[in-house]
């Protein structure tokens, strides 16, 4: 079977598990609880792992924050700086092609009162940067939320800029970076005006149910304050309480650690398989096929792409027994693709899209079984 879904999971790496099995098992301590050796080793063990999420991001580890997933990062930080500065500012920025844990937050935002801004965006579901600095001059927003590299069609925003129109209008920059980790080179320190990064571990070969929030320190222009999701304990820096998942955390890290080690390889390795399918659908298929995705600026290893005439679910439900594929977020599964639509694509263009992403695990060999397609 070829798992070509790996933007939806990832299969979780050996060495990951390796490292998060003694976590299940002898050292069960409470990271939390005090003067004995069981707790020092899970309190090291996380520890390490902050070490390592911090590095493959570029911030401080006491800016790593330990969340559920994504998910839960991005609720966490849309809902808790709306809560903490509800009476100061309730305009929030963010556009049309953003995950459903931002769209759907936004929405119960917006039936509490708060002012949300949708940009539109063009048709490979990125926004343009000036259109971002013109609705911050116009709306003063709070927040500015805006997706790294789209889950969907691949595309990467231009942060860099989006994220100095933050900085130079004080406005909090929140961006979902749950796609880009461990293929295209991250590093906040370089962005100062990403106050908030939301990442996860299942996308890049750790366990699931474990990701993280970088929340950037306060520098002199601009407080960071969120009300935490989850009160009780104060752990996580008071932000997120909870007996941490030692476990998870442990494999998460490691996760972390080889995905930061092995960047430059796994780009290129991506990037060759990707021609190498391109080559082979171009050559197997010619104009039966259209690709929905830039061909540049771009997630490497993932192509969005229509095959004519073709229903996406029944071509789905056919290949399953060789290879796994999706027709767009496993996240909005049963919902028309929002993101799709947004960038322009008719009815029937979405119902013909197919999503396939690669991962490392995957040889270029491997990708021969499309030959045998018709
Ligand atoms: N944001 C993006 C861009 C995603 O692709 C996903 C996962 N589909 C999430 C957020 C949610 O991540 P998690 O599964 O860790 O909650």
């Amino acid at each position: 079977m070829l798992y070509l879904d790996n933007s939806a999971t990832t299969k979780v790496a050996p060495e990951a598990l390796d490292a998060m099995l003694p976590y299940l098992q002898e050292e069960y301590g409470n990271p939390a609880s005090k003067y004995y050796t069981l707790a020092e080793n899970s309190k090291n063990a996380v520890k390490q792992a902050r070490n390592q999420v911090a590095a493959i991001v570029g911030c401080d580890p006491d800016e790593v924050i330990f969340t559920s997933g994504a998910t839960e990062s991005n609720n966490m930080v849309l809902k808790g700086i709306a809560d903490y500065y509800e009476n100061q500012n309730q305009t929030i920025i963010t556009t049309k092609t953003e995950h459903p844990s931002i769209i759907d937050t936004c929405e119960y935002l917006e039936s509490k009162g708060f002012h949300i801004i949708y940009l539109d965006v063009d048709k490979f579901g990125r926004v343009n940067p000036n259109k971002v600095k013109e609705a911050i001059e116009n709306y003063h927003p709070l927040l500015v939320s805006i997706i790294w590299g789209n889950n969907e069609l691949g595309s990467l925003n231009d942060i860099e800029k989006i994220a100095h129109y933050c900085a130079i209008n004080n406005v909090f920059f929140h961006t979902d970076a749950t796609q880009v980790i461990g293929k295209i080179h991250v590093d906040i320190s370089e962005h100062p005006g990403i106050r908030f990064l939301s990442l996860s571990s299942h996308k890049i070969h750790g366990p699931k149910g474990i990701g993280a929030c970088i929340i950037r320190k306060e520098n002199e222009t601009l407080q960071t304050k969120i009300t935490p999701l989850i009160h009780g304990g104060g752990q996580e820096f008071e932000y997120r309480s909870g007996t941490l998942a030692v476990h998870n955390i442990v494999g998460f890290g490691k996760a972390a650690e080889l995905a930061h080690l092995n960047l430059s390889t796994t780009k290129e390795h991506l990037e060759q398989l990707e021609k190498s399918l391109t080559d082979i659908l171009i050559n197997q298929f010619k104009d039966k096929i259209s690709f929905n995705n830039d061909q540049q600026f771009k997630i490497p290893g993932l192509l969005s792409l229509q095959f004519k005439g073709v229903n996406n679910e029944l071509l789905l439900k056919k290949l399953s027994n060789h290879m796994a594929l999706s027709t767009g977020s496993a996240c909005s599964s049963g919902k028309p693709s929002h993101v799709l639509s947004a960038a322009g694509f008719t009815q029937n263009e979405i119902q013909q899209t197919v999503r396939i992403s690669m991962s490392k695990y995957i040889n270029v060999d491997d990708l021969d079984f499309f030959k045998s397609l018709k």
